[in-house]
């Protein structure tokens, strides 16, 4: 089974794709976590974000180790990722990859931004998180707070707009619903209830199995 989790920043969607995994005992790529890396590398390199030739060397050269570093997760890689994100030749450095941990045997589950319309088209369940940006935005300040990093509601508030309009507004792979992606809107919920919506939606779709 392969569960294709899309949505913007802050909207859950993490979280619930890494409790799916759990439950279903499939393995887990957050796919953000790729044009994550690659920003990383020309930020230590102190390249332009918007050189796509160095951006597809980075993105080429991504080891796993890469993934492991804490800083990753932080606001200023997500900003620099969504630069990079952009350009149509990395997406395409870092499509294969993503492909192939989709269609191994055991089955994934993958979160991201385009997996549902562009990296897994087939897959058995989609769904599309989103959440009102002010919940978006509170969710993130409280997580990056419980980092360590500063976080201003207001400053979060205009990066996760600001992600949410360059994102969207890409010409390759922007962020859109899936025509058959089924939409979990967890403004109002909390994590547990998030998950067992997200669950309902899985063996409603997944019957078809
Ligand atoms: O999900 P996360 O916040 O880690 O993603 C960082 C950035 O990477 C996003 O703002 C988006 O620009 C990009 N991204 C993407 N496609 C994906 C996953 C992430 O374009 N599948």
């Amino acid at each position: 089974m392969i569960i294709a989790i899309d949505g913007p920043a802050a909207s859950g969607k993490g979280t619930i794709a890494r409790r799916l995994a759990q439950h279903y005992g499939l393995p887990h790529l957050d796919t953000g976590l790729l044009y994550r890396a690659t920003a990383r590398v020309l930020l230590d390199q102190g390249e332009r974000l918007d050189d796509a030739e160095r951006a597809v060397s980075a993105a080429r050269g991504l080891a796993l180790t890469d993934f492991e570093e804490e800083r990753l997760r932080g606001a200023e890689i997500g900003e620099a990722a969504s630069v990079v994100a952009a350009i149509p030749a990395v997406r395409a450095a870092l499509l294969e990859t993503q492909r192939a941990f989709a269609t191994q045997a055991s089955g994934a589950v993958l979160d991201g931004r385009d997996i549902g319309t562009v990296i897994c088209p087939d897959a058995n369940a989609k769904l599309f998180v989103t959440a009102r940006p002010e919940t978006r935005a509170q969710r993130r300040a409280l997580e990056l707070r419980g980092r360590g990093e500063r976080a201003d509601y207001a400053d979060v508030l205009a990066d996760i707009l600001r992600r949410d309009e360059r994102d969207s507004g890409r010409s390759s792979a922007p962020l859109v619903a899936a025509s058959d992606a089924i939409l979990l809107d967890t403004s109002d919920l909390d994590v547990d209830a998030a998950v067992a919506a997200a669950r309902a939606i899985v063996e409603k779709v997944g019957r078809r199995l």
